[in-house]
């Protein structure tokens, strides 16, 4: 059994990255620039955000982090939106979610302008990825994508049992690994909550994503000999014996489940950190205007 690190290869990619933007630099070019919007005081959102600054500055890209309070209106953040589209300097940003109650998701991931979308979420850059068309590729599931590749798993002919139909990761996780490319061709099944017998569906996985967000969900006896299984679950569990009080276990028992696949990410250290990696590729790939051109 192989662990995908994913810790190790997005410091590996980082360090890529790094490489390409003293290239930029020394070639009298602009330093990439990423903001972030982060609204309230959401303890995940906030580590989350300062991740993504701190790998920023990894790379050597210029971040710009915008704080919001929870009682800005929704007009406010959309105007927020609209300088950050209007502003040259800016080659991308994201907009961190969740967003409190009162503002309407949908309103401001449609008014980020798609050249701008790092995230991958707006609908264009959605539909371009459904059409196998240049975009930027959700970050979750670009960095799955990623790993697969770098781990040399075949793809080809496989199939992926993708459990969990979010916009954000199980539902491009599927479409990406059904497309024709080096990373797909793959025979997909999606299943979500309303799935009946779910355990025999995922036994017949050649590889497994696991999106669902329920500790340990995945058991070694719903899992095929030799399966490749990729855990994207961040769960918090109660450990008094953690200096915080809690831990972050996957949606897979790793512990059963890795005596019995061929590859396994763990949890913490695997997707997590394929997923801010991808944003900073895809705030590169932003900054030459590699998708939309000028
Ligand atoms: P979500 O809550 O939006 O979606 C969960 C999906 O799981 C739903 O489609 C639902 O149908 C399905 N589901 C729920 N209960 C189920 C059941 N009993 N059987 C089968 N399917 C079931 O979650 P999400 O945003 O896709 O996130 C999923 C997990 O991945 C969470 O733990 C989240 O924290 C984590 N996550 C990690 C990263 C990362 O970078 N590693 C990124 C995004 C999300």
């Amino acid at each position: 059994m192989t662990i995908i690190d994913g810790k190790d290869l997005s410091q590996k990619i980082k360090s890529e990255i790094a490489i390409e933007v003293e290239k930029i630099k020394s070639a009298g070019g602009k330093t990439p620039h990423l903001a972030a919007v982060l609204v309230g005081e959401n303890p995940a959102s906030k580590v989350y955000v300062r991740n993504k600054v701190r790998s920023c500055e990894q790379v050597g890209f210029k971040s710009s982090l915008v704080q919001k309070d929870i009682d800005i209106t929704e007009e406010e953040l959309l105007e927020t939106v609209h300088f950050l589209n209007n502003d040259p300097d800016i080659d991308g940003f994201i907009v961190q979610l969740p967003l409190p109650k009162h503002i309407n998701e949908e309103l401001v991931t449609l008014a980020i302008d798609p050249k701008k979308d790092v995230d991958g979420f707006h609908p264009v850059n959605f539909g371009r990825m459904a059409l196998g068309l240049p975009c930027y590729l959700p970050a979750t599931p670009f960095g799955i994508v990623t790993m697969l590749d770098r781990y040399n798993i075949e793809t080809s002919g496989k199939h992926a049992v993708v459990i969990g139909r979010s916009n954000i990761v199980g539902t491009p996780m599927s479409i990406l690994l059904s497309r024709k490319a080096k990373i797909g061709n793959c025979t997909v099944t999606i299943t979500h909550s309303r799935t009946k017998d779910l355990p025999s569906v995922v036994r017949q996985a050649d590889i497994i994503i696991a999106a669902i967000g329920i500790p340990n969900f995945v058991k070694a006896d719903m899992v095929k000999e030799g399966a490749v299984v990729i855990d994207v679950g961040i769960n918090r569990v109660d450990d008094d014996t953690a200096k915080r009080g809690y831990r972050l276990v996957g949606d897979v028992d790793y512990q059963g489940v890795s005596e019995k696949c061929s590859f396994i990410t763990p949890v913490p250290g695997g997707v997590g950190p394929m997923t801010v990696t991808s944003l900073m590729l895809n705030t590169l790939k932003a900054s030459r205007k590699e998708i939309y051109g000028e």
